[in-house]
Formats: C-alpha cells, sequence, structure tokens
C-alpha cells in the first residue's frame, strides 16, 4: 500500500466503490488506459484513411479495448505486448487531428481549421496550446490531492465566459504562460508523476479546446518517454511552480516497468460526442464541473447555449459507460433556487451513488468583482460571497436528496461547521 491507500477517504464505500479503477492506477496495482490502448493494433492506414474510416475503425475497437480493460479489473489478467503501429492510442491521435481542421472538439462545434487559421472559433485558439503552470495541486478532493498533490497542468483559454470565473487570469488571457508541444506537455506530466503525484489532472481555463496536444502528449507518454533529455527538462521547468522539492520516485510511477498514471480529465463538460469518444480510450477519471441549472444562467452569467442539454448529456454518457467520476458544483450567491437545486435534483435522478463535492468557495472574481477594474454592473448579483444560509440550505438539500456529499465536500473538517 503506498500513501493514497492508506487515506481514510477510501473507509466510506461511496467513494471506493466509484473510484476504485482509478484507485488501482494511481497504486499501480493496474496500468492507465492509455497503456492499454497500445495494445490493440488496427489494419488501417491511418494518414490515408478517411475520417469516416477512422471513426469507424474506432467504433470497431472500442468494445474489444473495453473488454481488454474489464478482464485486467476483474480477472487480473496481465497487460500484454504493445501492438505493432498502428495501434489504438495512434488513432485516437489521428483522429484529434483531423478534428483541428474543423474543430469540433467541444459543443460550439466552430468547424474552423486550427492548424491554417483564418478564422478562429469561440476559444480564439489555432493549434498552439499554453500552459500557465503546473504543479502539485494540493487543493483537490482529498482522493485526489492525497499526500503529494495532484499533478495539475493547467492550460490557457476556455469555451464559456463565466463572468466569475475563478481562474480568469487563464481562461480569459489565452497568451498567458508558455507554448508547448506535446513532447514538453509529455516531460511536465512525466515529471510530476515521478516526483509522486496520484493523476495527472488535465484542467484549464477548459482542458477540451487543448484535445489534440493532449492526446499526442499522452501517446509520447505510452511510447516510454523513459527519461527527457536535459532540454526537455529545461524546457518543462519554466513554469513549473512547486513550492517545494520533491524526490524522485521512479517506483512510484511505473506499471510493469514502463510509465503509469491516471489521466484525470477536469472539465467543463461542454465537450462534443466526437471528443468523448477518444477520451473514453484515455480517461480514467472524470471531474465535470456542473455549474448552472437548466434555465438562462448559463447564458447570462457564462453566455454559453446549450448548456444543460449538452452537460447533462456527457455526465449521462460517462455514468453509462461505468466510468470512475466524481462531480463537482460551485455554490453561487443568488443562485440557489435556479442553480444549485436543479443540479442536485438532477444528479438525484440519474447518478445518486456519484460523490458530488458541493463546493463553498465562491468569491467574486473577473467580471463579478467589485473591487477590481474589470467589474460589470451586470453582475451585481453574484458580486458578493454566498452566505452561510445559502450554503447550508444547498447542504440541506443535498441531504433531503440522499446525496453522497458528505465526506467529499467536508473532508477538509472545515465545511461540517455549517450543517
Ligand atoms: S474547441 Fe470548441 S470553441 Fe474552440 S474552435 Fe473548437 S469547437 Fe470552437
Amino acid at each position: 500500500m503506498s500513501a493514497l491507500d492508506q487515506l481514510w477517504v477510501w473507509n466510506d464505500p461511496a467513494i471506493k466503490d466509484r473510484l476504485s479503477w482509478y484507485l488501482a492506477v494511481a497504486e499501480n496495482r493496474k496500468p492507465a488506459k492509455f497503456r492499454i490502448a497500445r495494445t490493440i493494433t488496427t489494419a488501417l492506414s491511418l494518414a490515408d484513411a478517411s475520417e469516416d474510416a477512422l471513426w469507424h475503425e474506432l467504433e470497431r475497437l472500442t468494445p474489444v479495448f473495453l473488454e481488454r480493460v474489464l478482464r485486467i479489473r476483474d480477472k487480473g489478467e496481465p497487460l500484454g505486448p504493445t501492438a505493432s503501429r498502428p495501434h489504438l492510442l495512434d488513432l485516437c491521435r489521428e483522429l484529434a487531428q483531423r478534428m483541428l481542421r474543423h474543430c469540433n472538439f467541444c459543443r460550439w462545434n466552430c468547424r474552423v481549421d486550427r492548424s491554417a487559421p483564418a478564422k478562429l472559433g469561440t476559444c480564439k485558439l489555432a493549434a498552439e496550446s499554453r500552459v500557465s503552470t503546473y504543479f502539485h495541486h494540493t487543493g483537490e478532493e482529498l482522493v485526489y490531492r492525497g499526500r503529494l498533490g495532484s499533478g495539475t497542468i493547467f492550460f490557457t483559454s476556455c469555451n464559456m465566459r463565466c463572468a466569475f470565473c475563478q481562474n480568469g487570469d487563464i481562461s480569459t488571457d489565452k497568451d498567458n504562460g508558455m507554448r508547448v508541444d506535446p513532447r514538453t506537455l509529455a516531460t511536465m506530466a512525466w515529471l510530476l508523476r515521478m516526483e509522486g503525484c496520484h493523476n495527472i489532472n488535465w484542467v484549464g481555463g477548459e482542458v477540451t479546446i487543448h484535445l489534440h496536444t493532449i492526446v499526442e502528449a499522452i501517446s509520447l507518454l505510452g511510447d516510454g518517454l523513459a527519461s527527457p533529455s536535459r532540454d526537455d527538462l529545461r524546457t518543462a521547468l519554466r513554469v513549473k511552480n512547486d513550492w517545494s522539492l520533491y524526490d524522485s520516485l521512479p517506483a512510484s510511477a511505473q506499471y510493469g516497468g514502463a510509465f503509469n498514471a491516471p489521466m484525470l480529465w477536469n472539465s467543463n463538460f461542454f465537450m462534443s460526442d466526437e471528443a468523448m469518444r477518444i477520451l473514453r480510450v484515455l480517461i480514467d477519471v472524470w471531474l465535470p464541473d456542473f455549474k448552472f441549472g437548466p434555465g438562462r444562467c448559463a447564458i447570462t452569467l457564462a453566455r454559453t447555449p446549450r448548456y444543460w442539454e449538452t452537460v447533462t448529456g456527457n455526465l449521462e454518457l460517462i455514468h453509462r459507460w461505468g466510468e470512475d467520476l466524481t462531480i463537482r458544483h460551485l455554490v453561487m450567491p443568488n443562485h440557489v433556487e435556479c442553480c444549485t437545486k436543479p443540479v442536485l435534483e438532477w444528479i438525484a435522478e440519474h447518478m445518486p451513488e456519484v460523490p458530488t463535492n458541493i463546493m463553498d468557495q465562491y468569491h467574486p472574481d473577473t467580471f463579478c468583482d467589485p473591487s477590481g477594474e474589470k467589474f460589470d454592473p451586470r453582475y451585481t448579483d453574484i458580486a458578493r460571497r454566498p452566505t452561510m444560509a445559502e450554503i447550508r440550505e444547498s447542504y440541506r438539500y443535498a441531504k433531503a436528496l440522499g446525496l453522497k456529499y458528505e465526506t467529499i465536500t467536508h473532508e477538509k473538517g472545515l465545511a461540517d461547521i455549517f450543517i
């Protein structure tokens, strides 16, 4: 057993049941999905195939892949050798590159060619990805931060426009941070895991809009980025933002002698079906942020149409797939009735067993901070912290609905004074 396994939080069956695959990969008892994807070959010539043919091949291989995941998970079957190229991971990489040329990574479905941009989509990005910073995140949920942190990589820009964004410096400034190619990105992930991080936490801004770079980086990790060069490390270290020095712990980063780490998708979940289908092969645990109710709040506060149907659709999908996940919901001032309650009701109706973190740390930020230069008076109703009564009512409602929220919400031992 390692540091993560020993934490008290796993004594809650609701947590352990829902995150058992993630924990097994984090502890290197099982290989991450991206490692399994490399054991499944395709006879398709990827560069020559039409995009339709590539999707068709993904449809064909996904059940084969899932069956192998189940045999490894439930029957203890060994990983098996890497397949000859191209394999399923190569197929995912090729599909992400094709999608970039008519971008449909997310529900905006902008259809712009980000590889040779004459026009930009809602996220304002071309092909380049930038990382603002990355580090051992010790503020995430205990199941993710463990003792040595969640290996969190923050990308710039976003496909939503939340006026209150709690990471506005990153999401509203697409040129923040450092340009990364897949090799630098893979080096960042490698470094975090070698230093003991329990997972690789892909986040932003929004992460979906960087799908092509991330898939390519995961692919390089699968190829055994065994020891990045001095130059790789020097480049990657430029935006690493850890306060402590960490020992190198190679044993905590390997399964069967090769790099291993659970991939965590920390996202607003405003993704396209196509992005979901690729990610199903790569992601070990999902961390969706479920913000707004079914009314107009996603439009008025985030200028995002079709929010409810998209996010609930994607949540239903990963739930039906039997994926590991926890949900986050941030309680906003004056939005308990229109957002918090409908969100909690939906979770209670569709996936009541999924651990849900009801977060109380909202603070007015970005366009909602009355003391900031960017303040927009249209957002006066959310220009304050939630009251204790609003937080207490949110918890009361979750409890009445029978949600599994208490362990994951109160584990820092602060919030339970509100009950
Ligand atoms: S990632 Fe989304 S917002 Fe950005 S160009 Fe693609 S479809 Fe549009």
